[in-house]
């Protein structure tokens, strides 16, 4: 049983998810009453982080419903005089504004940033990347890491301009035209290299390819594509900002080569001060990569054959939401609909699949 000594303590618990009300000084948990609730579950929502004791005597419920309250609670709170009921609820909802008006300060001078940005770039005659053209890029090295993966540096010898913002990605044709998509790890625009971390499938139609090929060999490339983009400590989907990007917590899944995306990301200044949590899954340890930039995170959870990952394994991990936190998931699709799915019997809606 909870025992708070104040309000105070109550809306950290609120702030970190709980859906707790007061009536007559009882802690009531209401997350899975909502929807039964007769009166609608607005009104009990309305209710959240209050002490609704006079409301509930004013309306004046039957015997069954004291009953009920019984079962909702989970545990007493000392509240000793109203005064402090208005203020501290006060300080709740200050301490949301402010966090919301400093999220929309953020996003409105990214977009200026950006604005500037594109313009600039419109008037950049000389770069390379323009949607479906084919741009002649060379192998200049080539790691085979295991028996499947291979880690690739790609050139462009011209002194055409590209960037690739975080988080977008690029394709990749073979010889018949047909192509995949690829997400870099890292690119260097004074060279105008992308650096690559592929998975090589025995009968894949672009992989086996890239297998085949040889330093100095020559690919074709386009770019560049992705609904998803990072930009100025934002991250975008469809150039809308994600909401709540101020959040101080980001869960990030990924299983296999779905940790592409997230090496750049985790690579960026802005990330090392946030509480990051890593689910990394994979294979067995030997398919455990770049552990030199996932073990700077504190919160770091690999899972391997010996260590399996299931969804439900999320409980142990994640205890709270909030609208701080953010989840975003790579890999494969089979993983991401379970864990869509776990998210969504959650009510969690900040969960993006890249
Ligand atoms: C946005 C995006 C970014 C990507 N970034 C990367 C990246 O950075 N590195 C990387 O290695 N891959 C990445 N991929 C996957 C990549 O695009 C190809 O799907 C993959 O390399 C297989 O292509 P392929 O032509 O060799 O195989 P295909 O000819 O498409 O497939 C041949 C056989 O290989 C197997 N296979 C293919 N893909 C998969 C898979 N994902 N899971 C299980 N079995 C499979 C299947 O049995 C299939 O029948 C990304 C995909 C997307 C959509």
């Amino acid at each position: 049983m909870l025992k708070l000594n104040n309000l105070q303590e109550l809306y950290e618990l609120i702030n970190n998810g709980k859906k707790y009300i007061i009536i007559n000084n009882n802690i009531l948990n209401i997350k899975e009453y909502i929807v039964n609730h007769p009166g609608g579950d607005n009104v009990l929502i309305d209710s959240i982080g209050k002490d609704v004791t006079n409301e509930y005597n004013d309306i004046g419920h039957s015997k069954s419903a004291n009953n009920i309250l019984d079962t909702l609670k989970v545990g007493i709170i000392n509240l000793n005089n109203k005064k402090q009921n208005i203020s501290e609820n006060k300080y709740y909802n200050i301490y949301l504004q402010i966090y919301k008006l400093k999220y929309y300060i953020k996003v409105l001078f990214n977009s200026i940033y950006n604005k500037i940005l594109i313009i600039k770039y419109k008037y950049f005659s000389n770069k390379l990347f323009q949607k479906n053209i084919k741009n002649n890029f060379i192998i200049k090295e080539k790691h085979k890491i295991n028996n499947e993966l291979i880690k690739i540096t790609i050139q462009n010898n011209t002194k055409r301009f590209f960037n690739i913002s975080i988080l977008k990605h690029i394709k990749i044709y073979n010889d018949k035209n047909e192509f995949r998509y690829y997400t870099p790890i890292k690119i260097c625009k004074n060279s105008n290299s992308i650096e690559l971390f592929i998975k090589i499938y025995e009968n894949g139609k672009i992989t086996k390819y890239l297998n085949n090929l040889s330093i100095n060999d020559t690919i074709k490339v386009s770019g560049i594509y992705g609904i998803y983009n990072y930009s100025n400590d934002i991250i975008y989907q469809n150039n809308k900002p994600i909401y709540l990007l101020l959040s101080t917590n980001i869960y990030i899944i990924c299983a296999g080569t779905g940790i592409t995306p997230f090496i750049r990301l985790l690579n960026h200044n802005n990330m090392i001060n946030r509480k990051i949590n890593i689910f990394n899954i994979n294979k067995n340890n030997n398919y455990i990569y770049f552990n030199e930039i996932l073990n700077k995170f504190n919160n770091i959870n690999y899972f391997t054959e010996n260590k399996k990952f299931s969804v439900n394994e999320l409980d142990n991990f994640i205890n709270s939401y909030t609208y701080k936190d953010l989840v975003l998931y790579c890999g494969p699709d089979e993983l991401g609909n379970d864990i869509e799915k776990y998210f969504n019997n959650k009510s969690i809606y900040n969960f993006y699949k890249l």
